[in-house]
């Protein structure tokens, strides 16, 4: 007989039991008797979770008195370490394997080969099936994979509710589903709490024994067509079409996906009996297995390509398309992912998008400083993170302490609410600062302005009193929208913008797109081989050549401050004949705009982002181009220390706060000093009190942050004598403390001023 035949045996028997009108019990017994006739085992058990403990509910060849005494912990004896892993166990010798443990009650000493998978539901091993023998032999591939079916026929079962408790598999029961506490790196900080919801939801498999085969091979069929045609259109797009390491994950997705082999297992799979949706699942299963015997690196890394098509099969063949942001989220609602792009997140609804937390993930990422910009909290690098935090645990996360935890008890909940409260009041009283012009205490005046994109921000600026926008990324218009948005629409955010801001000051910076921001509807031609994106074809380098595209943006920011005064920022300035290319498409339009008599800004005021070290090499040629200069430390320090600021491996590496970095600034503001040029900060470096702090020292008087900081940034302001910061400025610089950080924090601490 062959594989399939067999195994279409079995699910023709298991799928009479359970059918059948039998009590769950009664059906956990037939099953155990199934199995151990049909693989010729002497012995079948079905171990399954009860509160907390894997408890033994059926046997064949065990003792019939061990049932429902026999218990054992997750991680504990082979039958606790195939949950615990959730993996497959298949021993010529089980008393071999050092997690072996003898279990009296059971009778088993005279066993001595033993296999066991685990019984999965909602990504949780709530169960163990086993098989032992007299003889000292490994299953065969064949009898594994029946074992994995009736595996997932039994975890149908579970899924009816007949057989352990809903709450229990869902992570909210205790022991080993209790409540569990993650710590990562505070990405953007904050309070939150909320039902955990996974970005990308799992893919629930309703129904596991087909009903009738030749509709679920017609299924598959179609849903393999899908998948492939998605695959080869995926060449069309921006985010894979970049060349080098992309065209090498393209070409194995192709591979895959065109595999006959995962195509004929499926099949197989199906023949024996079951839905397509489960035959694809099964057959994820034993390649999972198998790449895990293999154990090569490489191999691995294929195995997540794989597990990528395979759960794009599946949900096209389930009909369980789109994100969590498509289908909406129900309620307060914390993101889990492994990584977000910056359009990805803007895609959730604000109001009950309460909290991120991430796998991956880095400070200065864009998707991060739209999270900042929308005011939610998240918590990055998680190792680990989907296998614990399950799809509708409840989660409090503290992105202050870089800390959150799933399914909390009821006395962590309340002493998290009293700190929500705290800081609640902490907002308030930084809120009350709106109107306070933050002066030093020698009697400066600080500038403390804002960064904003989104149309939502412009109504933050009265609420923060900021004293007004120090970057406007108008690229976020851009990456919220299906298609390049056209010159009116560009026109209208901009005009609405500078009605909100009234008297204050709007720093409109023309399109950053490139790099970490990308654009789906930029055609991969566009990026032709740029393999380092972030010093690739971006920013201005890209705006000086689609001309089209800075042209109607300097139209429309012309338009938009008919009347008034307009502020124009060019990113990524490398070289000083940039600015002035990029000044001249501005020029051209102004001057159509005069010979068309309408009426035009009346003033305006150009200038860069120092962002790109080279130009602080010329700044004594460029400062005379220029009325305002803006370093943007995001960028600056990925290029000073060349470590990508958006690869969450170095996200930790590098400090804000090294010599390196404060030099450069300090350097930058000596060679400013006395031109007339404006000089500010508008990377994410200013928004934080210790770093801050350093700036004001280095000699910056303007800062624009993220809106959540202007509160506390003013009130640093508030208590410092500059005189006093720049003099241990200059004695840190020319000796740098083994660290800084905690150099600057000890003077803070010691002068009263809060700096966490
Ligand atoms: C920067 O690079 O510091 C900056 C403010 O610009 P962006 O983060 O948008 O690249
Ligand atoms: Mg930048």
């Amino acid at each position: 007989m062959s594989a399939a035949a067999a195994a279409r045996r079995i699910l023709t028997r298991l799928h009479e039991v359970m059918a059948s009108r039998l009590h769950a019990q009664g059906k956990l017994d037939h099953v155990v008797d199934i199995i151990a006739e049909s693989l010729n085992s002497e012995v079948c058990s079905i171990y399954l979770l009860r509160e907390g403990m894997l408890e033994l509910f059926a046997t064949q060849g065990l003792n019939a008195e061990a049932v429902h005494v026999t218990r054992m912990a997750i991680g504990e004896g082979l039958v606790g370490t195939i949950a615990d892993n959730v993996e497959t166990l298949n021993l010529a010798e089980a008393k071999a394997h050092p997690d072996f443990q003898y279990r009296p009650e059971t009778g088993e000493e005279k066993f001595h080969s033993f296999a066991g998978v685990p019984i999965v539901y909602r990504e949780r091993a709530v169960g163990v099936l086993c098989v032992q023998h007299v003889d000292p032999r490994r299953y065969e591939d064949v009898e594994i994979e029946a074992l994995q079916t009736t595996a997932m026929v039994l975890s149908e079962l579970i899924s009816n509710n007949e057989l352990i408790d809903e709450e229990e598999a869902r992570g909210l029961a205790p022991a080993d589903t209790g409540p569990a506490t993650i710590s990562g790196l505070p990405l953007v900080k904050g309070l939150a709490s909320g039902v955990a919801v996974y970005h990308q939801p799992r893919i629930t498999i309703d129904q596991v024994m087909a009903e009738d085969i030749e509709v679920e091979r017609q299924r598959v069929y179609r849903a393999f067509d899908k998948m492939r045609d998605q695959i080869d259109n995926l060449s069309d797009r921006a985010e894979f079409g970049v060349g080098g390491e992309h065209e090498e994950v393209l070409a194995t997705y192709k591979m895959f996906a065109y595999d006959e082999g995962w195509s004929r297992r499926i099949n197989e799979a199906i023949d024996a009996g079951l839905t397509a949706e489960a035959a694809i699942e099964r057959v994820q299963q034993r390649t999972r297995m198998r790449m895990r015997e293999i154990d090569d690196p490489l191999l691995q890394d294929r195995m997540h390509d794989l597990e990528d098509l395979a759960n794009r099969l599946l949900r096209i063949v389930s009909g369980q398309l789109g994100t969590a942001a498509t289908q909406g989220l129900r309620g307060d609602a914390i993101l889990i992912a492994k990584n977000l792009g910056p359009a990805e997140l803007l895609e959730y609804d604000r109001r009950r998008l309460k909290g991120v937390i991430l796998e991956e993930g880095s400070l200065t990422a864009h998707v991060i400083i739209v999270a900042r910009a929308m005011g939610v909290p998240v918590l990055g690098r998680v190792r680990g993170l989907r296998g614990i935090v399950q799809e509708g645990d409840f989660v409090l996360l503290d992105a202050d302490n870089g800390t959150a935890t799933a399914r909390p008890a009821q006395p962590v909940i309340d002493a998290f609410e009293t700190r929500f409260a705290r800081s609640r009041k902490r907002q308030a009283f930084y809120a009350e600062l709106r109107d306070i012009e933050p002066f030093t205490r020698c009697g400066t005046r600080i500038e403390v302005m804002m960064n904003a994109g989104l149309r939502d921000d412009i109504s933050t600026l009265p609420l923060v009193g900021a004293d007004g926008i120090g970057l406007f990324r108008t690229e976020f218009q851009f990456l919220v929208s299906a298609t390049l948005p056209q010159r009116e629409r560009q026109f209208r955010l901009y005009r609405d913008v500078l009605d909100a801001a009234g008297d204050k000051p709007v720093i409109f910076r023309t399109v950053d797109i490139g790099g970490d921001k990308a654009l789906p509807y930029l055609r991969e031609s566009e990026f032709e081989n740029d393999e380092n994106p972030a010093m690739g074809w971006r920013a201005l380098r890209l705006a000086l050549e689609r001309g089209g595209l800075l042209k109607a943006q300097a139209r429309a920011l012309l338009e938009a401050a008919a009347g008034r005064s307009l502020y124009v920022m060019f990113p990524m300035v490398s070289e000083p004949w940039e600015f002035d290319a990029a000044k001249a498409v501005f020029d051209d339009q102004l001057a159509h705009l005069r010979k068309q008599k309408k009426i035009l800004p009346e003033a305006i005021r150009y200038g860069a982002m120092l962002e790109v070290p080279a130009l602080a090499e010329v700044l004594d040629q460029f400062l005379p181009r220029v009325s305002f200069l803006s370093v943007g430390t995001n960028d600056l320090t990925q290029f000073l220390f060349a470590a990508d600021r958006a690869n969450p491996k170095l996200a930790e590496r590098y400090d804000w706060l090294s010599p390196a970095i404060l030099r450069f600034l300090k350097r930058v503001a000596l060679a400013t000093a006395g031109s007339g040029v404006d000089l500010g900060i508008c990377g994410e470096m200013g928004g934080r009190r210790l770093e801050a702090l350093a700036l004001l020292g280095l000699g910056f008087r303007r800062l624009s942050i993220t809106p959540v900081s202007v509160g506390p940034i003013k009130e640093i302001v508030r208590q410092i004598d500059l005189r006093e910061l720049e003099k241990a400025m200059q004695g840190w610089l020319s000796a740098p403390p083994e660290n800084m950080r905690a150099a600057i924090a000890e003077w803070a601490n010691e002068r009263g001023i809060e700096t966490d």
